[in-house]
């Protein structure tokens, strides 16, 4: 049987329609930026196989470096016992964070990050004998999948089924000039009961590669922490060098309280979560009161495995030449967008770092839902790269290895798709 019918016999796809949607595509080997089939045909991995690969696939360093782990250590419960690998990542990664940033709290993946920050921030003020469990975030905001991580995302048809059953949270529009004042005010107005303020800063990815501008993030972040609300940034996907800087909050000058990593922080290789504090929140914390114990925590918790790989991509990541390749395509990039930005077909191109989107006129509003969406996949698949609309956004998010021959092929084939379908 092909690998197609064995996996349609027993698979559930995450995100599929499993009624109406093509089988899937099977993958047998990868290398750099090209994800190979069974017959030898090469897809360029255009969206970093949703967004986790930074270095290019199976990286014989970070496969080196795992595997010696593998032979070490596989695993280890994390309650009562530690291992270095954890530490040093802890250690290396704090040190190139915000610097009020001092404690790390591992988990598994980018929304169970995120539940980590939400029950840090609702407990630090329970911990204090002063709750506050109001939380507020930007509408069209994606955190996650789980309960928690949906709750603080804007409501739409992917939360429908299960609004009634989320928390409370109010919801604002991202910030921008006009905006701002009227913002600050709602923020003050609700203060008194909001615990934190939880936002995807600069880029909002799921929901369009939404963009929005550092200046009023800064003004909204220093406005929370002069009304005593606690800060969340969620790096889960700006993280490692997607915005051009290693992180989106090294391009804003208020430190947020807690942030949240998964996405790049094992290049892709491993399933890894990290959620990184500030002092003071730790410090809420510690008591003679077990109650006072931040209860949370999974099996595989700060999986030795998954460490290893993390500090392998953070060597490759901090070498000069992967900066220069992100340099290359934040530039490449933005030479593309003014050659189509006038494109009849294109109603805007918008550009933060190393991610490039591109909305595209549709007779439809801009939907998820939206027709072109599956033309546009269908059409780069069969060209051998691999770009996942979000809609009628077609967005560019490579790994840094990406080559400028590559990066060019893809562009060409933008610009035929632009004239064809
Ligand atoms: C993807 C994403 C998450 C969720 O991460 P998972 O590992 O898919 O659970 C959370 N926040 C942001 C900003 C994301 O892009």
């Amino acid at each position: 049987m092909s690998l197609i019918n064995r996996d349609l016999k027993v698979i559930w796809h995450p995100y599929t329609q499993m009624k109406t949607a093509l089988p899937p595509v099977p993958i047998v080997r990868g290398e750099g930026a090209c994800l190979y089939d069974e017959n030898g045909k090469c897809y360029i991995d255009a969206v970093s196989s949703w967004w986790v690969n930074i270095h290019g696939h199976a990286h014989p360093y970070i496969a080196k470096k795992v595997a010696e782990q593998l032979n070490k250590l596989e695993h280890v419960i994390f309650a009562g016992f530690t291992h270095p690998a954890a530490i040093e990542l802890a250690e290396r990664l704090l040190q190139i964070l915000p610097d009020n940033q001092q404690k790390a709290f591992y988990s598994d993946n980018g929304s169970t990050a995120v539940e980590v920050a939400i029950k840090m921030c609702l407990q630090y003020w329970h911990n204090q004998g002063k709750p506050r469990t109001k939380m507020l975030a930007f509408k069209n905001a994606y955190h996650g999948d789980t309960f928690g991580a949906m709750a603080v995302s804007g409501r739409s048809a992917f939360t429908a089924v299960f609004d009634n059953l989320l928390f409370e949270v109010e919801f604002i529009d991202l910030p921008n000039e006009s905006n701002i004042q009227s913002l600050k005010s709602q923020i003050s107005n609700l203060k008194s009961d909001l615990a934190c303020f939880i936002f995807e800063p600069l880029v909002q990815g799921a929901s369009g590669m939404l963009m929005y501008e550092t200046e009023y993030l800064d003004q909204l972040m220093a406005h929370c922490r002069n009304e005593g609300v606690l800060l969340i940034a969620d790096e889960v996907f700006t993280g490692f060098g997607r915005t051009g800087k290693p992180f989106a909050c090294d391009h804003l000058s208020t430190q947020p309280d807690i942030m949240c990593f998964s996405k790049g922080l094992t290049g892709g290789t491993m399933a890894l979560g990290l959620t990184t504090c500030a002092q003071s929140i730790y410090d809420a914390f510690l008591s003679d009161d077990r109650l006072k114990t931040l209860f949370h925590g999974h099996s595989y918790t700060a999986n030795p495995v998954a460490c290893s790989a993390g500090l392998a991509s953070l060597d490759l990541f901090l070498e000069p030449a992967t900066q220069a390749n992100i340099d290359r395509i934040v530039n490449s990039h933005r030479q593309f967008a003014l050659k189509i930005k006038d494109h009849p077909r294109i109603r805007t191109t918008r550009q933060t770092g190393t991610i490039l989107a591109m909305e595209w006129e549709t007779d439809t509003d801009t939907s998820y839902f939206s027709s072109l969406r599956d033309k546009l996949y269908l059409y780069f698949l069969d060209a051998g790269i691999i770009l996942r609309p979000l809609g009628n956004i077609l967005y560019i998010l490579p790994p840094y290895c990406i080559t400028n021959d590559q990066l060019s092929y893809i562009y060409s084939k933008i610009e035929s798709a632009l004239e064809e379908l």
